[in-house]
């Protein structure tokens, strides 16, 4: 039978929709969700997701701010924005784009956001709307055999944790390999949610998935491609191609998780908005 692909744009669209009910419901009380982006520096990468996130937060009508700085920031100065922020109250989400540039600490950095405003780290993006891809594609993780590949802190860590939870959407029982792991296809073959986070193009082949398994792509890697007018095309972390033939569903590279992560700043940042109205 042919596998479900899953279509990331698709239940991010569903999410969006959900979003703009609750969304009227704040801006009645008076409310207007506000999201502010901190840039530091000019990593092109850095500036394209800036740059996306705040069309998706127009797009939703939520209030938005970027707030570039240069990459020779001191540390003391990007703290002292981050307060600004914290005390603002328009600002309901505050996001300060990784990586930044080495005089400053990623840790004091996201440390120094107030919890209550941390779209990021609340409820961490990314592994969210892996979660939310499993659960509204009918793949609920309960009582599954995760397999993470990777172990970084922003998708293969908090993923883990998030799956491991007892409580909805979550309840599987999980195993995250990385880099040291000695036989990975050992582990991934046993998984009935494979989800591969490692930055390694088309690394996960069909060998090394069981059959009838559902397969999530975080990865997101170009490689070259002398047919396309960029020189390169974006594959993800699984031979998709080989893998689809053999699992019961499958994210795409583009279209799976990658819309996903800016759906879940925008619920995030409206969660924290309502949150907002409670204290
Ligand atoms: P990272 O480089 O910080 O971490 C990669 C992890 O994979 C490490 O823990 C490493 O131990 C593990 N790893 C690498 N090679 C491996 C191998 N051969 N076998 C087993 N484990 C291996 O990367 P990251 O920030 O977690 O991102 C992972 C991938 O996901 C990248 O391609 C990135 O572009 C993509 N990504 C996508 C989204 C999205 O929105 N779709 C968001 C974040 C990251």
């Amino acid at each position: 039978m042919a596998a479900q692909i899953i279509d990331g744009k698709a239940v991010a669209d569903r999410i969006r929709e959900e979003l703009r009910a609750r969304l009227a419901r704040l801006v009645s009380s008076g409310v207007r969700p506000g999201l502010a982006a901190v840039l530091v520096g000019d990593n092109p990468g850095s500036q394209l997701y800036v740059k996306m996130k705040g069309e998706a937060s127009e797009e939703m009508g939520l209030a938005h701010w970027t707030i570039r700085m240069p990459a020779d920031t001191p540390q003391p100065a990007l703290l002292a924005e981050v307060a600004r922020l914290n005390a603002d109250p328009q600002v309901h989400g505050i996001l300060v784009q990784q990586p930044l540039p080495p005089q400053i600490s990623t840790e004091a950095a996201v440390l120094a956001v107030d919890p209550r405003k941390d779209v990021d780290c609340f409820h961490p993006e990314t592994p969210a709307g892996v979660v939310e891809l499993l659960v509204r594609s009918g793949n609920d993780p309960a009582g599954k055999d995760v397999v993470i590949a990777g172990r970084s802190n922003i998708v293969g860590k908090p993923l883990a944790a998030l799956l491991m939870q007892k409580a909805p959407k979550a309840n599987a029982t999980v195993t995250v390999a990385h880099s040291a792991t000695k036989d990975l296809a050992a582990h991934t073959r046993r998984a009935d949610i494979l989800v591969a986070a490692m930055g390694a193009p088309r690394m996960i082949t069909a060998d090394m998935v069981k059959d009838g398994a559902v397969v999530i792509d975080v990865g997101i890697n170009r490689i070259p491609d002398a047919t396309k007018k960029s020189g390169y095309r974006t594959v993800g972390d699984v031979d998709f191609a080989a893998v689809k033939e053999k699992v019961r569903a499958i994210s795409p590279v583009p279209g799976g998780v990658g819309p996903m992560t800016i759906a879940m700043l925008l619920s995030n940042t409206v969660h924290a908005a309502e949150l907002s109205l409670q204290t």
